[in-house]
């Protein structure tokens, strides 16, 4: 592996995980920004991505040509949109190079596809980068596992800030299926994503989703352990962006040396089972 520190562009980079990722870079040994990238058309083109950060002004200036960015750097770090996160797959397996994707909402097309430029990007991809989720994913297995489903109805409960396009949050899908792994079931045939009006009683075996938006909160996620009797708890709460962007440069470096494949936070923090 290279000593040189890795080049990194970061793709949505006027967003609110862009800013967060271009002031880490700026913080953090081993790593430097090599380019920052927006949608053609975006009235961030052509501004300095460190200005646009609050760093002050770094000498990238924001531009919309990602394959050319590409091109000369070794990793790319993604929150954008599903659209956009298909592109900078194809992209990135042009470039070989590493594509850690944070980007939520995505479907099962969108995730087919981006598997595809997998064969020759290495991708990290992760509906939650911090180390707490991935930490809690483990232990909500554990507890579906060892709490019977005929007994202990699991709901997940999620509330984010009031401009999130999508729900149920990625990290609450990412838990359900930590969930849904211990009861060897399948999510999707067994998840609840709304309830409205006369339900009927809850289905033994489902597990619930719930979702909350409003002001800024960064994220909160609750999985509930419901038994007769008794809850139980598990619960994560990010109170700063960096958390997630730590995380992403951490799998960015991590993804350096490996081979081309789909990765996912459990492999960079070693938790995968
Ligand atoms: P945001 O503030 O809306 O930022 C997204 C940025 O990406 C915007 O600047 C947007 O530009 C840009 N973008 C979207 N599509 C693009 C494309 N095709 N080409 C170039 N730029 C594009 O959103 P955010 O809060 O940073 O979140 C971004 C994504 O990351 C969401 O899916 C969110 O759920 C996810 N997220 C994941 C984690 C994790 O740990 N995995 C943590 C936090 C957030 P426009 O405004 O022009 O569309």
């Amino acid at each position: 592996m290279s000593d040189a520190a890795m080049k990194l562009v970061v793709v949505g980079a006027a967003g609110r995980m862009g800013q967060t990722l271009i002031r880490l870079i700026h913080s953090i040994e081993g790593v430097t920004l090599h380019a920052a990238i927006e949608r053609p058309g975006s009235p961030f083109i052509g501004k300095d991505a460190g200005e646009i950060s609050g760093l002050g002004a770094n000498g990238i200036i924001i531009g919309d040509d990602p394959l050319a960015a590409f091109l000369h750097a070794e990793g790319v770090l993604d929150f954008t949109s599903p659209a956009g996160s298909i592109e900078f797959a194809g992209l990135a397996a042009q470039a070989r190079i590493v594509h850690v994707v944070g980007t939520t909402g995505c479907s099962q097309e969108d995730d087919t596809k981006i598997a595809a430029a997998a064969r020759h990007a290495r991708i990290v991809k992760s509906g939650n980068m911090s180390l707490g989720v991935n930490l809690l994913s483990v232990l909500v297995q554990q507890a579906a596992q060892a709490l019977d489903a005929a007994d202990w109805d699991i709901e997940i409960l999620e509330m984010h800030h009031k401009r999130k396009v999508d729900a149920p949050s990625g990290t609450a899908l990412l838990l359900g299926d930590a969930a849904a792994k211990g009861r060897n079931i399948d999510l999707a045939a067994k998840s609840v994503r709304v309830r409205d009006g006369h339900t009927g009683a809850r289905e033994a075996g489902t597990i619930g989703f719930a979702t909350l938006r409003g002001g800024s909160v960064i994220g909160e996620h609750s999985v509930l352990f419901a038994g007769e009797g008794e809850t139980v708890t598990l619960s994560h709460s990010a109170t700063d962006r960096s958390i997630f962007a730590r995380g992403a440069i951490k799998a960015a470096l991590w993804a350096r040396d490996k081979k081309p494949g789909l990765y996912s936070m459990l492999d960079v923090l070693g938790l995968s089972s």
